[in-house]
């Protein structure tokens, strides 16, 4: 029997990503099946405040099991920014090339090497109650000139480290294989088989 798995996002690229990721015994939806259910407010300051305010949001209204993701970019350079704002950065949630523009124009006063990490973390929840919390993350550093066309957000500038080119250049194996959400959602694997 398949297990079911409720994905507390309307973003169709990580839904893409974690379902694409997920052994064929899961069953993945998203909020995109469940048009009622409401916007969890982001009101928490870090990833994992946030993840566990969308999976017990989602989960005390929706029955099974809900794993949310927040996930973004620090920037060293920066203080950690975008972080938690990573969707929001240029102000309109969810504007990817309004967002890059003004992570290049932040960048622009401060010296390069502009090392850097995206972050991912993931909670399991059930009847509004956390189950499990996950944080898998992916250094590298961000290169002024955007190049690539796959995955979203900041990829085009990302370029994960041991690599020579950007997130976006990769193939969505190549990229789901060293993902912050990849390790994550192994993390999360592994917990489901008792091998955590
Ligand atoms: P959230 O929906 O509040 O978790 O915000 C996620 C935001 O972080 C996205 O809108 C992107 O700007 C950024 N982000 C998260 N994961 C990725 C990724 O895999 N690639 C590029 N940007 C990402």
């Amino acid at each position: 029997m398949k297990k079911i798995l409720i994905v507390a996002t309307r973003n169709a690229h990580k839904v893409q990503e974690i379902a694409a990721m997920l052994p064929e015994e899961f069953e993945v939806h998203s909020l995109a099946d469940f048009p009622e259910a409401p916007e969890v407010e982001e009101t928490g300051t870090t990833f994992a405040e946030n993840a566990a305010l969308k999976a017990c949001g989602i989960s005390a209204l929706l029955p099974g099991m809900v794993l949310a993701d927040d996930s973004g970019l620090c920037v060293d350079a920066l203080g950690g920014a975008p972080g938690v704002m990573s969707a929001r950065y240029a102000g309109e949630h969810g504007n990817d090339a309004a967002n890059n523009q003004r992570l290049l124009q932040e960048l622009g006063v401060h010296p390069a090497p502009y090392t850097a990490r995206f972050m991912c973390c993931m909670c399991v929840a059930e009847g509004g109650r956390v189950l499990a919390e996950y944080t898998g993350k992916v250094e590298g550093a961000i290169t002024l000139s955007p190049a690539g066309e796959h995955g979203f957000g900041y990829d085009p500038l990302f370029v994960p480290a041991g690599y020579d080119c950007t997130m976006a250049q990769l193939s969505a194996d190549q990229k789901n294989a060293i993902s912050h959400r990849a390790d994550a959602l192994q993390q999360f694997l592994k917990g489901m088989t008792g091998e955590a």
